[in-house]
């Protein structure tokens, strides 16, 4: 009875009549049963068999590939007075997202195997996106000593994203052994490029304004100067390395001049990096304060160039809710990080659309298609095609909002865009067929079959 109900929670098809897909030509999608069953200009005109399906207008509407976070920080287990996964999921499917890489340090550190499986399961129960959670590469992110990676790989989880995220893996000799282990089972180490010894007490951008403030300074060498030697490390030992949030125009080069020599190396870039600076500091307010810093206005341009000539493979959160004591305080005092989930998709539409960089076509590469390929997920970022996973959301780009973060999923209030008005909103997304979101509010969760626990989808 209760699988019954849980199977007719998920069932039922919908036509989505006249989106633009990937901003293209209007056409209707048919989804049934978790896939997109049909897709042409006419279906109900066509004989398709679309006769019990829900009709979801969608006239001016953009069709987009779920979105897939590769960096998302939902602290939970530990940190539930931050955000829990129900919530951290909940905001990432009003932000259109049907998968986020649930990063590391969390209370326990994900390190082992246990530890990853719990937060899949966790993923499951709140049903709202996939969770894919992101290992440690050392235990208790302590840079001393490598985690079971295998163990991890192994595991219910499929974990094929590591990282130490917060902390750099900052020993030579670890981060190489890192990178050779993850070969094996076609891993990646996500490294958050900081050298530590040049970092220590640092507050923000070391720069002009860090100067006037009298604030300890964090030079874009420190993060240079790490990614320099990890795609040589990357290179000398045939490895995959993706690097975090990468935030200043100097990294932009090492990585592009990388990957003209051919190093398997991908970068991701945040939405706040596209578009604040450390001017943003001036006003002493610590939502502002992140890790890595909020950089110059020559640093946001290199950034926008580089995600739109692929030296930036992706876009990615760096969600990091904290309780509001964490950040109502003095700046030196206060915890760095911004939420960023439900508003990730109207920055980007803001600094690389609205500015003619990219189009939708590239938004969904950057947001889906580079994402999932990365983590290696089969079912996420896939064309809109009949026969695909139906993981799809509709965004109408005309829309306007103004962000207000009392009103926001996530229980973080630390929005570096509140008060800002935003483009573009998420109307619908549908996760395995499933709309999580309808007419921009919450609908319900997806129910995952019970026997669905040990076979997640990663592909090679
Ligand atoms: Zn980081």
């Amino acid at each position: 009875m209760a699988e019954q109900q849980q199977h007719a929670s998920n069932s039922g098809a919908y036509l989505i009549r006249g989106a633009a897909i990937l901003g293209g030509a209007a056409e209707d999608l048919l989804i049934r049963d978790g896939i997109i069953a049909a897709r042409g200009p006419h279906l109900d005109a066509d004989g398709v068999g679309v006769g019990d399906a829900t009709v979801i207008e969608a006239a001016g509407l953009v069709a987009l590939p779920g979105m897939v976070d590769i960096h998302t920080h939902l602290r939970e287990p530990g940190r539930e007075d931050a955000e829990t996964v129900e919530t951290g999921t909940r905001a990432a499917a009003l932000g259109g997202y049907t998968a986020v890489h649930a990063m590391a340090n969390s209370t326990p550190v994900a390190d082992t195997a246990g530890v990853v499986e719990q937060v899949l399961t966790l993923g499951r129960a709140a049903g709202w996106v996939d969770v894919r959670p992101v290992g440690a590469v050392t235990v208790g992110l302590a840079g001393e000593q490598l985690a079971e990676l295998g163990a991890m790989a192994d595991s219910r989880a499929r974990v094929r994203v590591f990282s130490d995220d917060g902390i750099c893996v900052h020993d030579p000799v670890l981060m190489r052994r890192a990178l050779e282990y993850v070969k094996a089972f076609d891993g990646v180490v996500a490294q958050h490029a900081q050298e530590p010894r040049l970092t220590a007490g640092a507050q923000m951008n070391e720069g002009e304004v860090s100067a006037v403030l009298g604030l300890a300074g964090w030079p874009a060498v420190a993060e240079e100067s790490i990614i320099a030697r990890d795609v040589l490390l990357a290179q000398h030992v045939g490895s995959r390395l993706h690097v975090c949030h990468v935030s200043t125009a100097g990294s932009v080069e090492i990585i592009r001049w990388a990957k003209s020599r051919g190093v398997n190396v991908t970068a991701e870039v945040t939405p706040h990096h596209l578009w604040l600076t450390d001017e943003l500091a001036r006003s002493y307010d610590p939502v502002y304060k992140v890790n890595p810093p909020l950089r110059t206005d020559a640093d946001v341009q290199a950034l926008r160039a580089a995600l739109a000539d692929g030296t930036i493979d992706v876009v990615g959160t760096d969600h990091a809710p904290h309780p509001s004591e964490h950040k109502e305080c003095e700046w030196a005092q206060a915890a760095m990080g911004m939420t960023g989930l439900e508003t990730a998709l109207s920055v980007v539409q803001h600094t690389m659309i609205e500015t003619g960089l990219m189009g939708w076509a590239d938004f969904a590469r950057v947001t889906s298609t580079a994402p999932a390929g990365i983590g290696r997920l089969q079912d996420q970022g896939r064309p809109l095609e009949a026969g695909e996973p139906a993981n799809v959301i509709l965004v109408d780009p005309a829309a306007r909002w103004t962000v207000d973060p009392s009103k926001m999923a996530t229980m973080g209030r630390n929005s570096p865009f509140a008060g800002r008005e935003l483009p573009g909103r998420v109307v619908a997304t549908f996760f395995k067929g499933h709309p999580t979101v309808l007419d921009g509010t919450l609908n319900t969760p997806y129910r995952w079959p019970d026997d669905a626990a040990d076979a997640p989808a990663v592909r090679s």
